[in-house]
């Protein structure tokens, strides 16, 4: 397979603004989990650009589980991580869920999220693998590793390799978190391709109490990086307002994970 190491023993770097991603210092990605405004976005791209922080994420296309809840803003929410990554000099990180939709996104997005729901889907990932944008691939929602490893397959089997492995948490019986965060996926994946592996701490757990040792956790671990919601006001969030952390929660999260990486 393209994306095996034994197909290529050199890791592949992707680069972002000059964010190295895949070089074993970790990256970071931050944002809410749905735009909203610009206002909302802005703020929490401050913040990244005040921490020296590269890589912003927000959802305008959400893929909610009810059709009831708040879908996204589509394009207008595209338009609006535009122009606060052009503000504050942050690349764009947000997910596209049909195959139709990828070109359009090409103008907005630095690089293309697959999400956990979309990460068998064939046609989206084949779209995706035609454009020379880096996709972030979440793992699906009960993936295995194999399974996974195979969605990024068929990304760059389409030509495009640049390709970031999210480790996302998987569906198990246990329901004291959101997911259970398979941290052993991550030196696994490690191993098996050449590929960056970040980890999302906040879909897997669910819990920002439990957030930042998971994080340290990742990063013990090799991932390259780190990614978390972040939201200037979580109680209003139109999406995911249990776990996104606000401001100084934020502040407090990042502080102790760059502590951190320098100690390992
Ligand atoms: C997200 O990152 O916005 C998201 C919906 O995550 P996942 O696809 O991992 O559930
Ligand atoms: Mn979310």
């Amino acid at each position: 397979m393209l994306v095996s190491r034994a197909y290529k023993n050199e890791d592949t770097v992707i680069d972002l603004k000059g964010e190295k991603i895949g070089t074993g210092k970790a990256s970071f990605v931050f944002g809410p989990c749905s735009v909203e405004s610009y206002d909302q976005v802005a703020t929490v791209a401050e913040s990244l650009k005040n921490k020296g922080l590269k890589l912003l994420r927000g959802g305008a296309f959400k893929p909610r589980t009810s059709p009831y809840d708040f879908q996204g803003l589509g394009v207008d929410g595209l338009e609006i991580l535009k122009r606060a990554a052009n503000e504050y000099d942050l690349a764009v990180i947000s997910e596209i869920v049909t195959p139709h939709d990828i070109e359009k996104a090409l103008d907005y997005v630095d690089v293309i999220q697959i999400g956990a729901r979309n990460a068998q889907n064939f046609e989206l990932l084949k779209e995706a693998g035609r454009t020379n944008k880096p996709v972030l691939l979440k793992r699906a929602l009960s993936g295995t590793i194999a399974e996974f490893i195979a969605a990024a397959e068929y990304v760059n089997s389409e030509g495009n390799g640049q390709i970031i492995l999210c480790e996302r948490g998987i569906r198990t019986y246990e329901t004291a978190t959101r997911n259970t965060l398979d941290i052993s996926a991550v030196p696994i994946l490690k191993q098996e391709t050449h590929l960056p592996v970040m980890v999302d701490v906040t879909h897997s757990t669910g819990r920002k109490d439990i957030m930042l040792p998971c994080a340290k956790a990742a990063l013990a671990v090799g991932a390259d990086g780190v990614m978390a919601e972040v939201h200037p006001n979580p109680a209003a969030a139109l999406s995911d307002a249990g776990q996104q952390m606000d401001l100084p929660t934020f502040d407090t999260f990042y502080n102790e994970l760059a502590s951190f990486q320098g100690k390992i």
